[in-house]
């Protein structure tokens, strides 16, 4: 890599502008492949980003020949060609030696992380506590199939797409065997597996940085701070920092579970990893995704030294500092993130009030992503921090921009 080595970002979304915002302090230079005007292309010219999809192997190859690392914002992308490029190389002209252009984090850790179910197979395999789950095999989703889930797992259960999914969309709860045809038709042309449903009773989720030696060799997992993440109709809409009602143990247990994890992956850079906490106190994996997280925004006001993005940066370009605690500088910090609602202003009212809003005790942050609008669609995010106030207070401080929040949805 050279001394100023550029990074190829597939996908131009909220979360690669936000890699851009705290890439251009740095001077990391990012070309970025997505549709022209994506959020991030929308703040920086660069004439080595790639027009088009962030699928398509002509413009991950094309990218590549461009750039000295690869990393991505979304995981669903074409894994194939990232080990291609990796392994093999990428054209750089005709008659020149093909380049390897390494990806962080590795193509291998995105090809298991697209698949769900093999995903947790692998967790399972090492150690790591994950729900019963079972695949669902054969070309067809049949009434039989689903009272065998439910026969063994009890109701209700979860129907999860093997790939592809976000935002919940991918996941259907199975309540009883009444849901079976409507399960079918929704779900059915996917490839699926079932999960046994865990009664949480609250939801963490732990950033955890990765970095590696230039030979692949783990140099060291560094956790942030458990958060919880609340999710109504499976879409993320608030987090909080600490969590609420959870006591300062299991929060230190889900990072020490986190870091587990993330030792058994490969690839440098920030990864999620979205645990329930059941009644008992035990937790349970749910999810990793390989990137900066909608449950780590709140860090980029809580852990003004090391954003998750800059966190990305630094562990991609290996500059990542050991010693860093990433321990927040706040008391506390609130996210909420601001979703479509049913008219195309309806977040105008909420923007207008954050924008406003002012206390001693409670500090206020707009990012808007420059996305159109859409019912549901995450199209910008509020973090609040207080310096003095403990979580509780601070939610109450918030009040007026939850509501707000809430009302966008109903
Ligand atoms: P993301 O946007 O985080 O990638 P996703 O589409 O991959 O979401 P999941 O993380 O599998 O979906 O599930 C979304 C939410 O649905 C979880 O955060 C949780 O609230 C709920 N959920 C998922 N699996 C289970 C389960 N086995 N038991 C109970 N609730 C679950
Ligand atoms: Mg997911
Ligand atoms: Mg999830």
């Amino acid at each position: 890599m050279g001394k100023h080595p550029v990074i190829g970002l597939l996908g131009g979304g909220q979360l690669g502008r936000m890699l851009q915002e705290a890439a251009s302090p740095l001077n990391v230079e990012l070309a970025i492949l997505d549709a022209a005007g994506s959020p991030a292309k929308q703040i920086c010219e660069n004439a080595k980003h790639v027009s088009g999809s962030f699928n398509d192997p002509a413009k991950i190859r094309e990218l590549a020949a461009r750039v000295d690392v690869l990393t991505v914002e979304i995981e669903h992308v074409n894994a194939d060609v990232l080990e291609e490029i990796a392994t093999k190389g990428v054209s750089v002209g005709a008659g020149r030696p093909l380049k390897k252009v390494p990806c962080h984090p590795s193509w291998e850790t995105i090809r298991l992380i697209q698949d769900k179910y093999l995903q947790k197979e692998h967790f399972l395999r090492a150690g790591i506590p994950v729900a019963p789950q079972m695949a669902i095999e054969g070309e067809a989703l049949t009434a039989a199939a689903l009272q065998a889930v439910g026969d063994k797992y009890g109701f209700p259960f979860m129907l999860k797409a093997r790939k592809g999914s976000y935002d919940g969309r991918g996941n259907f709860q199975v309540r009883e065997p009444a849901d079976f045809d409507e399960a079918i038709r929704s779900m059915g042309k996917l490839s699926l597996y079932a999960e046994k449903f865990q009664p949480f009773v609250k939801e963490l989720s732990v950033m955890v940085v990765r970095t590696e030696d230039d030979d692949g060799k783990l140099r060291d997992v560094h956790p942030y701070p458990a958060v919880e993440t609340v999710h109504e109709d499976s879409i993320c809409t608030k987090v909080f920092l600490p969590p609420r009602g959870v006591q300062v143990e299991a929060s230190e247990e889900a990072r020490k579970v986190a870091s587990n994890v993330i030792r058994t992956l490969k690839g440098r850079g920030v990864y999620a990893v979205e645990m329930f906490v059941l009644q008992d106190g035990n937790i349970v994996v749910n999810e990793v995704a390989p990137r900066p997280h909608n449950s780590g925004h709140l860090f980029t006001e809580a852990v003004p030294y090391m954003s998750q993005f800059k966190a990305q940066l630094c562990a991609i370009l290996d500059i990542f500092p050991g010693k860093v605690t990433l321990q927040p500088r706040v008391e506390s910090a609130i996210m909420l993130n601001i979703l479509g609602g049913a008219a195309e202003d309806s977040h105008d009212s909420l923007v207008d009030l954050a924008s406003l809003s002012y206390d001693k005790d409670m500090d206020v942050y707009i990012h808007l992503y420059g996305k159109a609008s859409k019912p549901g669609r995450k199209i910008g995010h509020i973090t609040v921090t207080s310096a003095s106030a403990q979580v509780s207070g601070l939610e109450q401080l918030a009040a007026p921009l939850t509501l707000e929040v809430d009302k966008i949805r109903s």
